[in-house]
């Protein structure tokens, strides 16, 4: 399938979509819609309410560092461990959420597995704007693919980046865990529709990014 015919598919979802050749294109392509967002909603660079997931993506896009040296960003995951649950409920509120996506199925479904579900907490309801940036490997034809992609790709690595004691992440294949403090499979959210028109944004990157 083209790129052209998943942009259309995001169109019909109500999600607004772009393409872009690399990571710095994404980086800088993120900085504009946020920019143009705050002119809209007339509110100084300080007042704009900014954080995010945790993503390897953002961190290969330079995403996080280039919004903390122009706006009053909320960092969850830089903060000591025992602030970082009010920081991710806060994070709630922002003006724009940035994350990045597990799955991309070419019909235009968005799909995310999580462990604590604050990261999909936003991407359904709180920020008002949503951007997810994605390599061109989470695209995959069908859900049964995005499912499949999750398990056999995204949480061995996801797991084995957090350190967490689970099958994937030992012997890199999914054991249908249910571990107290290890599982990362948590919650899965199929996004098909965006009820806010362009609320959400995907900017995929014709690179791989991320798992
Ligand atoms: S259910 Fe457990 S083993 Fe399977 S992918 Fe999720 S965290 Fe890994």
């Amino acid at each position: 399938m083209s790129i052209e015919s998943l942009i259309k598919n995001f169109e019909r979802a109500q999600i607004e979509a772009f393409f872009v050749q690399n990571r710095d294109m994404a980086r800088e392509l993120a900085l504009e819609i946020i920019e143009k967002r705050r002119t809209l909603c007339a509110k100084k660079p300080e007042e704009l309410r900014i954080s995010w997931g945790g993503s390897k993506t953002l961190d290969e896009c330079g995403i996080r560092e280039a919004l903390s040296e122009r706006y009053n960003t909320l960092d969850p995951y830089a903060l000591p461990k025992e602030e970082q649950n009010e920081a991710k409920r806060q994070a709630l509120l922002s003006d724009v959420f940035l994350m990045s996506a597990n799955a991309i199925c070419e019909s235009g479904e968005i799909v995310n597995i999580d462990g604590n579900g604050n990261r999909l907490g936003a991407l359904i309801y709180g920020p008002d704007m949503v951007i997810i940036v994605a390599g061109k490997n989470k695209i995959v034809p069908t859900l049964k693919d995005a499912y499949a992609r999750i398990k056999k790709v995204a949480c061995p690595k996801n797991a084995q980046r957090l350190n967490r004691a689970t099958p994937c992440a030992q012997e890199g294949v999914c054991g249908n865990c249910y571990i107290e403090g290890q599982t990362i499979c948590a919650h899965t959210v199929v996004t098909r529709f965006s009820t806010i028109k362009d609320r959400i944004k995907v900017i995929i990157v014709d690179e791989e990014l991320g798992f």
